[in-house]
């Protein structure tokens, strides 16, 4: 019966996927806070539409610019009315899809709320493993799900481990030399979570241990991208077969990758020396990378370039092929932060509205594979927490 309904599925996919392509981009204005001061430049700037929820305009320096993304959420909108719009594509990776979710913007605009949310009022985070934790629990009785979460961060091109021993190491990515063209980074470690207090553990953990490691978190946080990366493996009781998007039999799985992306605010420009201009540096160089391969998956280029930063080059097997990506780009509604948000705006704007090119063979076909790039060892074998 599962199977028949996954099979339905894929096909609904698949149509959307010809139809729309399988990048979205939704947009979410966080409401002016206490920090934006209460002068005029604590002003609102930014206004919606009342008949269409995928418009909104922004006054900047009087003149008044007007954008569509896929979805546009409003300042009171709340972490529960994100979610909804959200929860199809977390479920999708039960089904064997890999998906992305990234939170897009300047320091301030809203990136780790809506991902990590308050205690009070989690954001997708928490909200997309308990979803995952009650789905897989509904389908216990024929298969066998196995959740598992590593955390990661990068800094200045360098990439760690969250939960890990050493945090300091710096992790390389690999391919699997299994010839399914999966990446993996050899010594991350993954966590198996088993219900919802394990998650609250590891996210604790992984919390604690980035507070604990830097001097000022939020200047930290704000100039390095945060990934939580869940992994689903389902098996199927009755023929011990896994799922995968390409169909049953195959050994791969699905993978959640929840991104909060570094500020996206141009530092380099305001006359940034020493670290703080290498930070910018790199942190350019990664978004404008992301912006480049989004881009080129949607207009359905020949040529990707994941390479070109490690935050692609990671998540290369989770935005290629028939995988799924959403691009949150938080603004502030403020008058003081209206360049910024212009240009967040604008980087939505040019990942969304890219003409769609002719499905290749290869996004029909599923994964992307390179094995003429196969390099090191087998995939080693994490611990589960202790
Ligand atoms: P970023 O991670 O992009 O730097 P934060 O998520 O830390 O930004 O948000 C900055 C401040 O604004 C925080 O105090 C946060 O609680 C608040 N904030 C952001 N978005 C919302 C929202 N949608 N509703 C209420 N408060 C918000
Ligand atoms: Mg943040």
């Amino acid at each position: 019966k599962y199977r028949r309904e996954l099979q339905l599925r894929k096909k609904c996919h698949n149509e959307l996927v010809r139809l729309k392509g399988n990048i979205r981009v939704f947009g979410r204005v966080r409401p002016i806070t206490k920090e934006d001061g209460e002068g005029p430049e604590a002003a609102n700037a930014v206004t919606f539409d009342a008949d269409d929820d995928a418009v909104l305009h922004l006054l900047h320096k009087g003149k008044q610019v007007s954008f569509e993304l896929d979805k546009v959420f409003p300042p009171q909108a709340s972490q529960e009315e994100v979610f909804q719009e959200v929860q199809a594509l977390v479920t999708s990776c039960i089904d064997g899809y890999n998906v992305c979710i990234f939170a897009y913007g300047q320091t301030g605009a809203g990136k780790t709320y809506t991902m990590e949310g308050t205690a009070a009022n989690p954001g997708i985070n928490q909200r997309a493993l308990q979803l995952l934790f009650s789905e897989v629990r509904g389908k216990a009785a024929d298969w066998d799900y196995t959740i598992t979460v590593s955390a990661a961060e990068i800094y200045n091109e360098a990439l760690r481990d969250l939960l890990g021993k050493e945090p300091q190491e710096k992790l390389e990515i690999k391919l699997c030399p299994d010839g399914s063209g999966q990446l993996y980074v050899p010594g991350l470690t993954e966590f198996r979570v088993q219900s919802v207090e394990d998650i609250n553990k590891v996210f604790e953990f992984g919390h604690i241990k980035r507070v604990t490691e830097c001097t000022n978190l939020n200047e930290h946080s704000s100039r390095s991208h945060a990934l939580l990366i869940v992994t689903v493996r389902g098996l199927d009781r009755s023929t011990g077969l896994r799922t995968t998007a390409a169909g049953f039999g195959c050994v791969s799985s699905g993978k959640l990758n929840l991104v909060d992306l570094a500020g996206s605010e141009r530092v380099g420009r305001s006359g940034a020396e020493g670290s703080r201009l290498r930070e910018a540096q790199h942190i350019n160089k990664s978004l404008s990378a992301l912006g480049d391969v989004i881009y080129a998956l949607r207009s359905r280029q020949g040529h990707v370039p994941f390479r070109n930063s490690k935050l692609t080059y990671l998540l290369q097997d989770s935005l290629s092929g028939d995988s799924k990506t959403l691009m949150m780009v938080q603004v502030s509604p403020a008058e003081k932060n209206t360049s910024e948000t212009l240009c967040s705006l604008k980087f939505a704007e040019r990942v969304r509205s890219v003409e769609l090119g002719p499905v290749s063979r290869k996004a029909e076909l599923g994964s992307w594979t390179s094995q003429e790039h196969l390099e090191g060892d087998s995939p080693g074998s994490t611990a589960p927490p202790g």
